[in-house]
């Protein structure tokens, strides 16, 4: 236990502590908070991942006269044995110290980033005379008292404790000296009878110094003895002794205790079913009687704050009615006619019902069409609070369902965490991306989900940080989802899907104008007397500098160009201190022509500069100023203008796609070689294709010997995303006969269907987004199943305005359609066909 003689270096990096006062031979925890003593744990204790074993000088606080920078002359030097870091709530390093020996500070020579002294060692050093070899009479009865008092003390303590048992072995071994210092850690003393201790350097003060601390200690436990309160007086020893030595000043000791009176009063008030309450009063018994240095008093407490901060009874009163909810998802989103359709059905059934049973909503589309906003109207409509959890990537159950507590850096799950965050425990909580939830090898958060979801456990979820049941059953849970196909099919049992679907062009440029412009105006501090932009310019935005199904990114362009106009008017506003609806644009561009230059904008505003007067209103040249040069060109004709080249449709999750699909011949091995990272069932569509192909060239009239014909080369751009699905079918052989016939496909076609061997086209999914697609891309004529006919009623109809659609039943059917004038059949008969030669 004791220390064996050591030198400490003349230099020492310091870590000040307010309340606590390490001697030499105890060991202390001290929980770093300042910026100093974080510094200097980051950088010379806790490097990277490892515990570097520099000795540090552990100085206690003491604002008093003569006092260098307000510190004890008298320090510790110690080693650091441990570091504990919590997370949660915030990072905190706790650590502990083991103490060498005294020293003295000289100068303080470095500050920042954490203070570091010249000193001189005390005790314990080298050479240093053995205090037992010769001692006098006084100080012979000093020693004398003094043992005698640590062997009854030792003996009033609980001997079940590792410290004390030690210590009844050691009593008679460890050097008088070190014995007092190690003594003085177990008996209760204010921080500034413990800095005497640390002052008194020589054994004879130091023996004065702690004698009458010892006594009067022993007279304590003996009196708590006889009152028969052993048990608790043991425990008292416990934390005393668990603090080993950490002197916390009496004022310190009173603001923990009024800190945990509150706790206890937040802990009654709190509503909790019984069952908790009893197990929040057990652990809070249970931190009464911890030290607050050790770490678990910290779990503890952050524990019982959480109990004490969720919402156990309180739920906010709810607001529903059918015509304000209709009226309020009609004020917050343009179109989405099923959608809000299908609300107000769930919110009347839900109303007259009197319960949230039933199924959980989850809005499946692309990204930006409205489906957080749509689930953030639901809950402002009833008045409750909303909440979001992200579930992409959550791959760790114990994100939902938490960690245990006994873990370093345990937290509750999103679901509890969320309820803390929105103090009711009716909120509505969107569980966002539900199908990007992951599963790895800490379980599967999926099914963590479904025992929140599921009605039947819900009102006594147990979240394992928190163990105790809670009752969910009031929580109105919506779900997001970008595709249904990654969704564990048991959570897709529990959910009723509402597709929100791609927006046509028309329903963008309407949502842009009644929506994002007037949002984006207001978030940018302009007014629409100030600044509009008209419909080209918005239709212009939409088609040159965004390609999606949502209106995200068209959001982010308007704000764009909102910032731009923002920083002309603030400048204006700056030069001539007036209101930018009283400027006088012509006479302050005379004046200030020259600063102006200048303090141009980075972005080049043209037009803008020369306007006259309010409101600008944004047109499509400025447009091309402020976003640059389009970033999508309509049309793809100049690609199809080759044989060997079709124009497919694909559904994403993030909405339709259009495909162009190449093929090219190339001397070589008879083949075909397909690229783009196709999955296998495309490989075998255009394996099913080449098949149709070979069988049937010779009706169209294509005189191609497919055995022959060398090397095919099919590729479906873009090539670093991988592609599956049966719906190229058409699409491939279309490309086929094309590059086999020498015939350009139409520019304005686009195609999607299943085949099969004979030549038969089948339904595929998705057809709504792909024609909204095609549409976007400026094709005119789609191409698709007749087993999609009912789809086409979901299109509006500025859209079947502009694109026609095509049923097909065949493949034959697709290639009339596919090439100007279609393909008509020549009806080979063949070399087979028996011949008459005539005799004649
Ligand atoms: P998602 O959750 O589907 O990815 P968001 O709900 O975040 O999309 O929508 C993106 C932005 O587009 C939001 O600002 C939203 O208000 C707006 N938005 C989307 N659809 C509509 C609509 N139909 N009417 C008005 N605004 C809309």
């Amino acid at each position: 236990m004791a220390p064996s003689a050591i030198t400490i270096p003349r230099k020492l990096p310091l870590l000040i502590v307010s309340d606590g006062v390490l001697l030499p031979g105890s060991s202390i925890r001290i929980p770093v908070s300042t910026s100093k003593n974080i510094n200097l744990v980051r950088s010379r204790i806790a490097t990277g991942n490892q515990l570097s074993n520099t000795v540090i000088g552990v100085v206690t606080k003491e604002e008093r006269e003569g006092n260098v920078y307000g510190l004890h002359p008298i320090g510790t030097a110690g080693m650091v044995v441990q570091v504990t870091v919590t997370n949660w709530p915030r990072p905190v390093y706790t650590l502990l110290v083991t103490g060498i020996c005294r020293f003295r500070m000289t100068s303080i020579v470095q500050e920042y980033p954490y203070p570091v002294a010249m000193v001189t060692q005390l005790d314990n050093h080298k050479g240093e005379m053995d205090d037992d070899t010769h001692i006098d009479k006084d100080l012979e009865d000093l020693v004398i008292k003094f043992k005698e008092g640590a062997r009854r003390l030792i003996n009033l303590l609980d001997v079940s404790l590792p410290i004390v048992s030690k210590l009844k072995v050691l009593v008679d071994k460890v050097p008088n000296k070190q014995l007092a210092d190690v003594v003085v850690g177990l008996v209760k003393a204010s921080l500034a009878e413990r800095l005497q201790v640390l002052d008194a350097v020589d054994l004879a003060s130091r023996l004065r110094v702690i004698l009458p601390l010892l006594l009067r200690h022993i007279q304590r436990l003996e009196v708590l003895k006889e009152d028969g309160s052993k048990e608790n007086e043991k425990n008292n020893l416990k934390m005393h002794i668990c603090g080993n030595g950490h002197g916390v000043g009496m004022s310190a000791e009173d603001e923990e205790t009024d800190d945990i009176q509150e706790l206890e009063n937040q802990l009654k008030d709190a509503g909790m079913p019984q069952e908790a309450y009893r197990v929040a009063m057990k652990e809070l018994s249970r931190l009464k009687r911890m030290a607050a240095h050790m770490p678990e008093y910290s779990m503890t407490r952050n524990y019982l704050e959480l109990l004490a901060d969720l919402p156990w009874s309180y739920s906010v009163k709810e607001t529903c009615s059918i015509s304000k909810a209709r009226a309020d998802l009609d004020t917050d989103h343009y179109g989405l006619e099923k959608v809000k359709r299908r609300i107000l059905e769930y919110l009347a059934v839900r109303q007259l019902r009197g319960d949230l049973r039933g199924p959980i909503l989850c809005f499946v589309g692309p990204p930006g069409v409205g489906k957080t906003s749509v689930a953030r109207s639901i809950a402002n409509t009833l008045g409750r609070p909303f909440h979001r959890i992200s579930l992409g990537g959550v791959s760790d159950q114990h994100d939902i369902r938490g960690h245990r507590r006994t873990y370093i850096g345990a937290m509750p799950g999103r679901v509890i965490q969320g309820l803390r965050e929105v103090q009711a425990k009716n909120p509505v909580f969107l569980l966002d991306e539900i199908d990007k939830l992951g599963s790895g090898i800490q379980g599967d958060p999926g099914a963590a989900l479904l025992e929140v979801l599921d009605p039947a456990q819900n009102f006594s979820f147990i979240d394992t940080y928190v163990n105790l049941p809670f009752d969910l059953s009031q929580v109105l849970f919506v779900a997001t989802a970008n595709s249904l196909r990654s969704i564990p099919p048991p959570l897709l049992d529990r959910m009723e899907i509402i597709h929100v679907p791609g927006y046509t062009q028309e329903e963008k440029v309407m949502i842009g104008q009644l929506h994002l412009i007037p949002k984006q105006v207001k978030d940018h501090g302009l007014t629409s007397d100030t600044f509009t932009i008209c419909k080209e310019s918005l239709v212009c935005i939409i088609s040159e500098y965004t390609r999606e199904a949502g209106v995200r990114t068209l959001e982010r362009k308007i704000g764009a160009v909102c910032r731009a106009v923002a920083v002309q008017i603030a400048e204006n506003m700056v030069e001539d201190d007036v209101k930018p609806q009283e400027m006088d644009i012509e006479n302050n561009n005379a004046e200030v022509e020259g600063e102006e230059k200048e303090e141009l904008p980075e972005i080049s505003l043209g037009q803008l500069q020369d306007h006259q007067e309010f409101p600008i209103v944004v047109d499509e040249k400025m447009v091309h100023d402020i976003l640059g040069p389009p970033i999508f060109q309509s049309g793809l004709a100049g690609r199809v203008s080759v044989p060997g080249v079709a124009v497919g449709l694909a559904w994403t999750p993030v909405g339709g796609e259009v495909l162009v699909v190449e093929a090219s011949r190339s001397d070589g091995d008879p083949g075909l070689i397909l690229t783009g990272q196709l999955g296998s069932v495309m490989q075998e569509s255009a394996k099913i294709a080449l098949s149709w192909v070979r069988q049937n060239v010779k009706q169209f009239g294509i005189d191609a010997d497919l055995s022959k014909a060398g090397e095919i080369h099919m590729h479906f751009p873009v090539g670093a995303i991988s592609k599956d699905g049966p719906s190229a079918g058409v699409t491939i052989i279309t490309v086929l006969v094309s590059l086999l016939s020498g015939r350009c496909v139409r520019p304005d076609v686009a195609m999607t269907g299943e085949i099969t061997l004979n030549g038969i086209v089948l339904p595929v999914g998705g057809i709504k987004e792909k024609i909204l697609a095609a549409h976007r891309a400026g094709l005119t004529i789609v191409i698709i199943p007749v087993g999609n006919k009912k789809d086409i009623s979901e299109l509006p109809k500025s859209v079947l305005d502009e694109v026609e659609v095509v049923l097909v039943n065949t493949v034959d059917e697709v290639l009339q359609a596919a090439f100007q004038d279609g393909f008509p059949h020549v009806y080979d008969l063949g070399d087979d066909t028996p011949t008459v030669t005539s005799k004649l």
